[in-house]
């Protein structure tokens, strides 16, 4: 698998790509071109074509979760591009309203439209996407320390109800030598996503992380965090988007941690 950050809130020195909060992921694996998460706004098509990405190409959209810095790409993707015949997978709820404090966070763009532009295919459980990479689905809520994750509320039928990201997922490349587990924003929990992992490919060991986790505080959970990172894992991680400064430290003392922004590319075995 190839895999290239499009789209990080991070950039690296004498490397002139574009960065904003945000997250946008190119993966190939075979014959399949995968766009993990589309970043806020239409910069990762810019990034794109300096890393030389033919986004004509592309096959599959897989979205990590509906929050405005994964998807608001998507509105400014299907103006530029035909993209008809481009499967995109994400939870059915990820492109209902969403808001915390009275700000919007969701989706800047109606399900109704989200229908007429892409192959749209809604799935709560796990899909294949390609030959070695799955994308989870919901993410089952085990790992006590994580329980009570939320931001905001979402609308369903005129009513707006507390959002718990039922939505939020990730995706898991099954390589030769182990799993490399794919993140968005992790709201879903970076631990319960390495324990349903676990459950769905058992006894293959996690060799490495990219994304989001969403440990944005130095407090009790960051270090049963990096315990549970540390006796759950293998080989390098790759914290990026949503982890705080003290929380990248905190990881670089105990575990093997690469400095991620964009333009990092990798080719995983
Ligand atoms: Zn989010
Ligand atoms: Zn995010």
């Amino acid at each position: 698998m190839k895999l290239t950050v499009v789209v990080d809130n991070n950039t690296y020195i004498d490397q002139y790509y574009w960065g904003e909060p945000a997250l946008c992921l190119y993966i190939e694996d075979g014959d399949n071109r995968i766009l993990f998460d589309t970043g806020y706004s239409e910069i990762f098509m810019h990034n794109a074509e300096l890393m030389g990405i033919d986004l004509n190409a592309l096959t599959d959209i897989a979205v990590s979760h509906g929050h405005n810095d994964h998807t608001g790409g998507l509105r400014h993707f299907w103006e530029a591009y035909d993209l008809h015949n481009v499967r995109l997978v994400s939870h059915p709820d990820a492109f209902l309203p969403k808001e915390n404090e009275g700000l919007e966070i969701g989706a800047p763009f109606s399900m109704e439209e989200l229908k007429r532009r892409v192959d749209w295919q809604p799935s709560r459980s796990p899909v294949r996407l390609s030959d070695h990479i799955t994308w989870l689905g919901e993410i089952p809520r085990t790992v006590p320390f994580e329980n009570g994750i939320g931001i905001g509320r979402y609308r369903r039928d005129n009513l707006w109800l507390t959002d718990d990201l039922a939505d939020d997922t990730a995706m898991v490349y099954e390589g030769e030598k182990g799993l490399f587990i794919i993140t968005g924003c992790s709201h879903s929990g970076i631990c319960n996503i390495l324990s349903y992992t676990e459950a769905l490919f058992p006894g293959r060991p996690i060799t490495g992380i990219l994304g989001g986790f969403h440990l944005l505080k130095d407090d009790t959970r960051l270090r049963q965090t990096v315990q549970y990172l540390n006796a759950h894992t293998q080989g390098t991680l790759y914290p990026c988007h949503c982890v705080c400064l003290q929380a990248r430290h905190r990881m670089m003392n105990e575990l093997p941690v690469a400095e991620t922004a964009t333009g990092l590319a990798l080719d995983i075995q």
